[in-house]
């Protein structure tokens, strides 16, 4: 553990960090843009500058190895000159056209240049135009005016996502990222995190592209229900404060955009373009009726039916929902799972076309609480004995064809489906994102989920509707 002196102040440091892991593991302010602790060091931003002390120059903090007794400036009056030339220089071409990005808000070139340089440019030259609006996929694209060419984006693909699906070409001030011929970067099914790791406004999600300015949203933090990895998200939602009365008020309940949050037990940085997209799995039509051999009743009306065929059932089984959270299986368990046999659905399987599984994020098994249901019943074998006469089956995607003759059969689903009407009662649950609870990983990592808007009036929570049935259960037993 060497010790090194940052502005005077001790650090204990890691025998293989730099100076600038270092001193930001313990809260000092150095700006960067280059760097990234996930990716390889490439030290071409220069703005990280720091000043050994005795020496009259600057040297760049990312890429200087701690050694015993090492002793740093980083607010200097030389460092505070190279910081702020380095700044204008990189602003030397920039358009500042922060009105019109989405990065406004978010930037950290806009952020660095208020703090650390704050001048207006001293060049007399026209600004080097360059390409405005590149599409680099059918997903981001690229305004090579706003580039400073830290290299992050290009790094992300050799290093991580291992698609090389981006490179620089040329030199100088006619420097251009670039995607790779051969599509690859269309491919990548990891693309969108180098939206994120631009820290200007360079590389752009398309479909949150003019969508809504960041200040106007807040960011849920919540699980991707996409595989049984469960990344941890942020759903970015408009904020109630400042939600739309005259223009489209749908956008007040809609996922704006899905970006990682950080977690070095389950995903690290990054999530998968399937987490991007979470809008198309949460916000498809909804079940939003309750029905009794078809015909909508309301819920009161629909929860007593079922009940009643609980009571009277012989052999009831129950398949239960690998997409439910611990706290709805928890609930079932206590007020269902004496009366009912019960077993583990898959509710979903891979699509076609959809990776299924890789060596970073993506996993095999396309629900998110598979593990958690796993820890209370057994899997489902997807078949049914003759015998049974009720079948409770929550979640999605159930093919009522398994159903032995004449069992009768209580579904519960969020999402509409033509099937839920030939069910003997049907009651419409609630979402994940209307919610909070907790999923378990194929690791058993627990996370947990935030609500981010309020649930339809016609529908029920599930763990709410379990205390409710499971009045009849007590009668039954
Ligand atoms: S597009 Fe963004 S991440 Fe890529 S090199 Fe330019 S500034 Fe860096
Ligand atoms: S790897 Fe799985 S859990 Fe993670 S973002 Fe992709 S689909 Fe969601």
């Amino acid at each position: 553990m060497p010790t090194i002196f940052v502005d005077g102040r001790e650090i204990q440091a890691r025998k293989d960090e730099t100076v600038l892991q270092a001193a930001l593991r313990c809260g000092c302010d150095l700006p960067y843009f280059c760097y990234h602790p996930a990716l390889s060091i490439a030290g071409s931003c220069r703005v990280c500058v720091v000043q050994v002390e005795g020496r009259s120059w600057v040297e760049i903090a990312c890429n200087m190895p701690v050694s015993e007794g090492l002793r740093v400036l980083t607010d200097s009056d030389l460092v505070r000159e190279h910081r702020a030339a380095m700044l204008e220089l990189t602003l030397l071409n920039h358009p500042v056209d922060c009105g019109i990005c989405d990065k406004a808000g978010e930037c950290s070139l806009q952020d660095y240049h208020y703090k650390h340089n704050g001048r207006p440019s001293v060049s007399v030259d026209a600004k080097v135009k360059s390409t405005k609006y590149h599409p680099l996929s059918t997903r981001i694209v690229l305004d090579n005016e706003r580039c400073i060419l830290c290299s992050r984006c290009v790094r992300f693909t050799r290093e991580i996502s291992k698609s090389g699906a981006l490179g620089i070409q040329d030199r100088g001030d006619h420097s251009l990222v670039r995607a790779a011929e051969d599509g690859s970067f269309e491919h990548d099914i990891y693309s969108d995190n180098v939206v994120d790791l631009c820290p200007v406004g360079a590389l752009l999600s398309r479909s949150f592209l003019h969508q809504a300015r960041v200040w106007y949203l807040e960011a849920t933090p919540s699980v991707c229900p996409g595989c049984a990895r469960g990344c941890t998200v942020q759903i970015w939602h408009r904020k109630q404060e400042w939600k739309l009365h005259a223009l489209d008020p749908g956008r007040n309940v809609k996922i704006e955009r899905v970006t990682p949050l950080e977690n070095p037990r389950v995903n690290g940085s990054w999530i998968c373009n399937k987490g991007r997209d979470l809008g198309r799995i949460f916000e498809r039509p909804r079940a939003l009726q309750a029905m009794i051999d078809g015909i909508p009743v309301g819920i009161d009306a629909a929860t007593l039916a079922a009940r009643e065929l609980i009571s009277a059932a012989r052999k009831p089984v129950a398949l239960v929902s690998s997409w439910a959270s611990n706290e709805e299986l928890a609930a079932f368990a206590t007020s269902l799972g004496g009366r009912f046999t019960s077993f583990v659905r898959q509710d979903r399987e891979p699509e076609p076309g959809e990776v299924i599984e890789d060596k970073l994020l993506v996993r095999a098994d396309k629900n998110p609480n598979a593990a958690g249901a796993r820890e209370r019943f057994p899997a489902w074998d997807g078949t049914l004995a003759d015998d049974v006469d009720l079948v409770l089956a929550w979640g999605e995607h159930f093919d009522l064809a398994c159903v032995p003759a004449g069992a009768r059969v209580i579904r519960l689903d969020s999402y509409a489906h033509a099937d839920h009407a030939r069910a003997a009662v049907f009651i419409p649950t609630s979402i994940q994102t209307e919610r909070n609870g907790h999923y378990t990983n194929f690791e058993g990592t627990v996370s947990a989920f935030s609500r981010c808007f309020p649930k339809p009036g016609t529908v029920v929570d599930a763990e709410a509707l379990f205390a409710a049935l499971g009045v009849a259960a007590t009668v039954a037993a």
